[in-house]
């Protein structure tokens, strides 16, 4: 499966999405996620996508029949190559939405990137048609402006920034490097952060033994006004957080390094180490599981 996203018109905020596979049965059906890991509830993503359509390999249009709120099948023969093309509005500004708009980009894939259940498993890329000047904050592999994944279940899992006005600061901790991805605006004492990060970070690989991932990346959205919000993932986790003004004010930088440190602490419990029910997520229906106060109880008395 190769995705191609294109950010053509950043005040329209709409993404104009290009799907390119082989049909590896007849008439293949493309399913969007009904929910994203972390938000375990039923989601409306596809009321923000419009203009569904396809196009076999001879640039013939073929019939698109829209099943479900959530899945479309495209009339093509077993092998065919074809395209569907699509439209996501995309102004949802969480950290588990995605945003394009004039200031840069944010993509949570889970929202907007379709998959079959033959495709789900294989090896996929994403490629982002934008301004040159872009650069992309993401642990994926990249070369160029092509992202590659493993399979679906990675390329979900790994929520991006690409803009070229974000604040980027490394350091390692133990054999970890550790990026912080500031987008929006915010005067961020880096030499803090740095140091506080390193606390808990040190703390929270020394108590499990090692870490799981060897680069994590913090993905920062700072607003203008007060937000607090953060989603984990296997590489990452996104932060919405302001306002950006008062960042370095004791009680919202305390509030601030509690977030990054909770979503870090999800690194092992709930993505490296997660409940059977969910394994693999089933992103068809929402998934139940009765474990969420180990995952998120005791995410919660780690993160202080
Ligand atoms: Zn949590």
């Amino acid at each position: 499966m190769q995705y191609t996203l294109s950010f053509l018109n950043p005040s329209r905020q709409v993404i104009d999405i290009k799907i390119d596979m082989q049909a590896a049965c007849e008439n293949p059906v493309f399913h969007l996620p009904k929910w994203r890991p972390g938000r375990y509830e039923l989601q409306r993503f596809d009321k923000l996508i419009a203009d569904v359509s396809a196009k076999n390999e001879t640039k013939k249009t073929i019939s698109v029949f829209k099943l479900t709120t959530h899945a479309w099948q495209i009339q093509a023969e077993k092998g065919e190559n074809i395209t569907l093309n699509y439209r996501f509005y995309a102004n949802q500004r969480d950290s588990g939405g995605s945003v394009f708009d004039a200031e840069g980009i944010y993509i949570n894939p889970c929202n907007l990137l379709l998959y079959t259940e033959n495709s789900i498993n294989e090896a996929c890329t994403l490629t982002l048609n934008m301004p040159s000047d872009y650069e992309v904050a993401t642990g994926l592999k990249r070369e160029g402006n092509t992202l590659y994944a493993n399979d679906f279940h990675e390329l979900a899992d790994a929520p991006f920034f690409a803009g070229n006005n974000m604040l980027h600061h490394t350091f390692q901790v133990l054999d970890l490097k550790v990026h912080l991805w500031f987008w929006g605006e915010c005067k961020p004492d880096l030499e803090k952060f740095e140091k506080d990060i390193t606390a808990y970070t040190q703390t929270q690989i020394e108590l499990y033994g090692d870490c799981p991932v060897p680069e994590y990346h913090y993905l920062l959205q700072i607003l203008p006004y007060k937000y607090r919000h953060g989603v984990e993932h296997q590489h990452c986790s996104v932060n919405t957080f302001g306002p950006g003004l008062t960042l370095m004010q004791n009680d919202r930088y305390e509030s601030f390094i509690e977030l990054l440190s909770h979503e870090f602490f999800h690194t092992w419990n709930v993505k490296y180490v997660r409940p059977a029910d969910m394994y693999p997520y089933d992103y068809g229906k929402e998934n139940y599981s009765e474990l969420h106060y180990i995952t998120e109880g005791i995410t919660s008395y780690y993160d202080l």
